[in-house]
């Protein structure tokens, strides 16, 4: 709580007016915290995969030097290109939140057919081996909208269903029409999230474990997926149940006719 008074003098030593006000900064506070904390946390993220391409070029260097023909340089020039893309990711969303901050975020609408989308988005997934995907549904439904920006919502969805179950072997994805909506869900069979936090998921910065190093990340893929989805007119939320894993879904105008 911040008291400030302000006491006023008419021309003589003798106050005649004192007026008082009692502001309550608890929310300003969380929020001013909230902000250092996530300077503190892009600065580490950013960091870490920095340190990790700094150290690769100067082994490259002596390498290419020393030994040209070593069969290290193309494991180190990979591991370059994977933290440079790790940090390209992590600018792009910093980006992205200044551009809906300043109510910039533009889309570009089109028809395609969601189960398509959806596939393409777990390529990367279905390299690494880690996870069985199945997709079930309506998988000729068609969509308007931007795909460029679906796409991120759904690499978001399943980036954290890799990340958030690591010892599970299964995501699920499932796609049906709900009135003149398509519904797209994603579910982990991870850890869950406290019923608690559940209305705070979607905020920037927002993140279930703040002070925990176990998971690293910026709290913001789910403050920009909800945006790109309410800028669709659709809707994004999320069914939890601690220990059992989650289901995130969203909804998108269907294709017009
Ligand atoms: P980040 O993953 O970078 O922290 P997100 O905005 O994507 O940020 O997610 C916010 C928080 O929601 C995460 O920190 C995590 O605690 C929680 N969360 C998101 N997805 C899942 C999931 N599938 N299972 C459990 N917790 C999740």
């Amino acid at each position: 709580i911040r008291v400030q008074a302000d006491v006023y003098f008419n021309g003589t030593d003798k106050p005649y007016r004192m007026l008082g006000t009692v502001l309550d900064i608890t929310e300003f506070k969380r929020l001013q915290q909230q902000k250092d904390d996530f300077i503190s946390v892009a600065s580490h993220e950013l960091k870490t995969p920095m340190t990790s391409v700094k150290a690769s070029m100067q082994l490259l260097e002596r390498l290419v030097k020393t030994q040209p023909s070593s069969d290290k340089i193309p494991l180190f020039l990979d591991k370059a290109n994977t933290n440079l893309t790790k940090m390209q990711h992590l600018v792009d969303a910093l980006l992205n939140v200044s551009k809906i901050a300043a109510g910039q975020l533009a889309l570009h609408k089109t028809d395609f057919v969601a189960a398509e989308m959806v596939n393409e988005c777990c390529d990367h997934v279905r390299l690494m081996g880690t996870h069985e995907l199945i997709l079930s549904g309506d998988t000729q439904l068609q969509v308007h909208a931007d795909k460029e920006r679906i796409d991120q919502v759904v690499v978001n969805l399943v980036n954290n269903a890799v990340k958030y179950a690591p010892d599970s072997n299964k995501i699920l994805f499932h796609i049906a029409q709900t009135g003149n909506m398509a519904k797209i869900s994603v579910q982990d069979f991870g850890r869950g999230i406290p019923p608690e936090k559940l209305p705070h998921l979607f905020e920037r910065y927002y993140r279930v474990d703040a002070s925990g190093v176990q998971f690293s990340g910026l709290g913001l893929g789910l403050y920009i997926s909800a945006e790109i989805i309410e800028r669709h007119g659709g809707k994004i939320g999320v069914d939890s149940v601690v220990g059992e894993g989650s289901t995130f879904w969203f909804t998108l105008p269907l294709k017009s006719n």
